[in-house]
């Protein structure tokens, strides 16, 4: 079972803003902004790169969530930034597919 699937079975422990039947959310342990949360399907696909036309809806659906928790926050005037990470060059270390959400500050481009 990945950790993300662990936190959605509240196996380990996390800060939860947001569960549905198909989505997780919750605050990143090691924040790279004042908001950072992470925004995953209960759904354990690997990576961006396994995605098909059948997770359209899904993902569609994890940036809605993030829309939300951005004005719940209080983020959204100041503005924010959703990030997938793909692979190894993309930065990903945890192979269960989530959107990470920053804001509360001004974010530099381009990435490092
Ligand atoms: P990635 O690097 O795969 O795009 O993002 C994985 C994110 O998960 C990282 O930002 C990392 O800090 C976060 N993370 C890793 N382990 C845990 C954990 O046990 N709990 C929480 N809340 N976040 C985690």
């Amino acid at each position: 079972m990945t950790l993300f699937e662990q936190i959605a079975n509240h196996e380990i422990p996390a800060t939860i803003v947001h569960e549905d039947a198909d989505i997780i959310a919750f605050h990143d342990i090691k924040p790279q902004a004042p908001y950072h949360i992470v925004i995953a399907p209960r759904k354990p696909i690997p990576s961006l790169d396994y995605v098909t036309g059948d997770e359209a809806e899904l993902l569609g659906k994890m940036i809605v969530v993030a829309t939300e928790l951005a004005r719940k926050f209080g983020i959204s005037d100041t503005g924010y930034r959703l990030v997938f990470n793909c692979g190894r060059h993309g930065g990903q270390t945890v192979d269960h597919i989530h959107l990470h959400l920053l804001g509360g500050r001004q974010l530099g481009w381009p990435p490092g």
